[in-house]
């Protein structure tokens, strides 16, 4: 199906963005004469210049020097979260309480929605080896053919999604704003340059998934190690930053537990390209005892709609990886025997968003890890 634009001029004015905004970049409004005005999550600044207008459909612009964001909920989301179009959307639609079958078939991007990226078909190459992959800390040079702009920022986080064979496949940037927000970039390397400085040998470029697109998981290059170990636990958490904080802490080498998580959020999970794990769980399905499945949400409280309905993340989170797995298990003639799959209950005394990496930080250890597992999960 289509999505046509009366549909997605209706979540756009159902959805209160600057309530949206202030949720995700901690921004703090004022009532202006156009609507709302607060610091421009997009920018640094100390006078605010961005400027939320309330009309039926509302929408945002930054008259700060040189930044020039504008757009609606969907765009703000796109931007913010690195979702894609239809993510958006479907994030949006969920928050004005719209639903729509959840599994509808591929829609065509419309074209009044502006193009931050442009989409990629997902048999993208690996990056060879001779390209140098971004690192902490250095500033990185990323190049946005959808606006055709250019930015140089440094990422406080980089995670880099491999295929079993461990050559990179795409990049997640993370940026950190100095007001405690922070917004993601995924990129892939192309060789020559850019309209600016065609002089140059490769360049990043921001890329976006088509809305149906299968997408990697991360952590996948840890595959043929985890089934020579002939290891019985997956542990899927959310987000790329826990699941490299859990992957340091519980050691593949000695405790065998592979480290998953999906390419964008929650409602990306059912665009996971699961060729790769499926083949693995072909191959070590012959063993005697399960393979156990360990979801491990994040603490999200949950999420009060402005229609006064709620939504609660963690079941969200447990319900669609436990559908995606199942059907994917069906999908490569898997016995759902040879998997279990247990939920496990975050800390709940935490702010919310607190995740395993958090509770990591603070100091947490293996032997807590694996008491917190045994004491607050169960089978589902
Ligand atoms: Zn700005």
């Amino acid at each position: 199906m289509k999505i046509d634009q009366s549909l997605i001029d209706e979540v756009i004015s159902k959805v209160s963005l600057h309530e949206v905004i202030s949720r995700e970049a901690g921004t703090v409004f004022k009532p202006s004469r156009e609507g709302y005005k607060g610091l421009c999550p997009f920018h640094q600044e100390k006078t605010p210049s961005f400027v939320i207008y309330n009309s039926s459909r509302p929408n945002y612009i930054c008259f700060g020097a040189g930044c020039g964001e504008k757009g609606n909920v969907i765009t703000f989301l796109m931007k913010w979260k690195g979702m894609g179009f239809r993510e958006a959307f479907d994030y949006a639609r969920e928050l004005a309480n719209m639903p729509l079958d959840e599994y509808s078939p591929a829609i065509e991007r419309p074209a009044a929605a502006i193009q931050y990226h442009k989409p990629i078909p997902w048999d993208l190459p690996a990056i060879t080896s001779d390209v140098e992959l971004p690192t902490v800390g250095k500033p990185v040079l990323v190049h946005n053919p959808g606006k055709g702009t250019t930015h140089i920022n440094t990422p406080s986080h980089v995670h880099v999604y491999r295929n079993t064979e461990g050559a990179p496949l795409l990049i997640v940037l993370r940026f950190a704003t100095e007001k405690g927000g922070k917004y993601f970039h995924q990129v892939t390397w192309k060789k020559g340059g850019i309209p600016s400085n065609p002089n140059l040998q490769g360049h990043w470029y921001q890329i976006a998934f088509e809305p149906n697109r299968q997408r990697p998981l991360y952590g996948m290059e840890d595959i043929p190690h985890w089934q020579q170990k002939a290891a019985r636990y997956i542990l899927i958490v959310e987000g790329e930053k826990t699941r490299d904080a859990a992957a340091g802490m519980l050691p593949l080498d000695r405790l065998g537990v592979l480290i998953l998580c999906n390419l964008g959020s929650s409602g990306a999970i059912n665009k996971i390209d699961w060729s790769w794990l499926m083949e693995a769980l072909q191959k070590s399905s012959s063993l005697f005892s399960p393979v156990n499945i360990i979801l491990w949400p994040d603490a999200d409280a949950i999420l009060e709609k402005f229609d006064g309905t709620s939504m609660d993340p963690q079941e969200k989170f447990v319900s669609q990886w436990q559908n995606e797995i199942r059907k994917a298990m069906s999908q490569y003639e898997l016995d759902m025997d040879t998997v279990s799959i247990r939920r496990v209950y975050p800390e709940t005394n935490r702010k919310s968003g607190w995740d395993l990496a958090d509770s990591l930080e603070v100091g947490w250890n293996e032997t807590d890890f694996i008491n917190w597992y045994l004491n607050n999960s169960s089978l589902i």
